[in-house]
């Protein structure tokens, strides 16, 4: 049975954070800067700290300053939107992200709202949100960028290819189907109201799967030879992570797939550490 190309996300993420990491070091012998990423977390939920603390790991392995500001879960709105003025004001901040999601109490839109787009490095304020959908160049969320760098590293020309997405958030969903478009693919978006989703996954050459479901897209859905990027990341009952593709069945039908854990996931921080690097470049020059 042929076995699928495993696409290695670690070493792929590795290898984006090590070009960096050089050029973060040469702009600071050139010129004395270096870009500054400052991560917002406001309460104690413990998935969050985690994710926050690899966040300012991995910024100071890429040589940059990175900044956690941890504020009480009681954080009232205009305190927390007082902390992000005050970083959109200061001009060592290049990227500025607010860990999601917020304790129920805070209003998550108006508070993304308020980030400077320009340092935006999550892309998730409307400003960039549109340019994205209006083929401009902006920030672009960190999962659909790192998606995009994994399947160009199968697939050198995405011009034509036939792309499914499964799932249509803000987050992943609906990023990717624009950076796809952006590709020259012809695009589906599929959602939980999509009428045979097997057939429409059929015709795919490239699936992206971001619905949160673990083992939820099956190899027969998968048409011979196709390119699956998996986005899930699900905890199984055995505390064991697993995508949205039953990827032990898929790996004997499609060209190429991204395992779970180890393929999209690293990327995330990696693509956040270029989204920083690029908003220091844009205002910095
Ligand atoms: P989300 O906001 O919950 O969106 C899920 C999407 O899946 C929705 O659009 C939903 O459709 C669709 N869906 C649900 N059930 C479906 C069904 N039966 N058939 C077809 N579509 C269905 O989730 P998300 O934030 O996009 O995240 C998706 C997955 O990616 C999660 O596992 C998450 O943990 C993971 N994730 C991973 C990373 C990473 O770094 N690797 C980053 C972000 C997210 P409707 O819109 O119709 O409800």
């Amino acid at each position: 049975m042929p076995q699928a190309t495993l696409i290695d996300g670690k070493a792929i993420a590795t290898e984006l954070r090590a070009g960096i990491a050089a050029e973060v070091a040469a702009i600071k012998a050139q010129r004395g800067l270096v870009p500054g990423l400052h991560v917002v977390l406001v309460g104690d939920d413990p998935a969050s700290r985690v994710y926050v603390a690899s966040k300012e790991r991995l910024a100071v392995e890429a040589g940059m300053t990175s900044v956690a500001h941890r504020l009480p879960a009681d954080t009232s709105q205009a305190e927390l939107l007082a902390k992000l003025a005050e970083l959109n004001a200061d001009d060592s901040v290049d990227g500025i992200l607010v860990q999601l999601p917020l304790p129920k109490h805070l209003d998550t839109g108006a508070v993304i709202d308020a980030i400077d787009p320009a340092k935006d490095v999550d892309g998730l304020h409307p400003i960039n949100a549109g340019r994205l959908a209006g083929g401009k160049n902006g920030l672009v969320p960190c999962t659909p960028l790192g998606s995009m760098l994994l399947l160009k590293h199968v697939l050198p020309s995405l011009s034509g290819l036939e792309a499914v997405v499964i799932g249509r958030s803000e987050l992943v969903g609906r990023p990717v189907a624009q950076l796809l478009l952006q590709a020259d693919c012809t695009v589906t978006i599929a959602h939980s109201r999509t009428r045979d989703l097997a057939s429409v996954v059929r015709r795919a050459d490239i699936v992206i799967a971001a619905v949160g479901r673990p083992h939820f897209v099956k190899a027969d859905w998968i048409k011979p030879g196709a390119t699956i990027i998996d986005v899930g990341i699900n905890r199984m009952p055995d505390g064991k992570l697993a995508g949205d593709v039953d990827f032990a069945e898929a790996v004997a039908v499609a060209g190429a797939i991204t395992p779970v854990p180890g393929g999209v996931g690293p990327m995330t921080i990696a693509c956040l550490l270029r989204n920083t690097l690029t908003a220091f470049k844009a205002r910095r020059g």
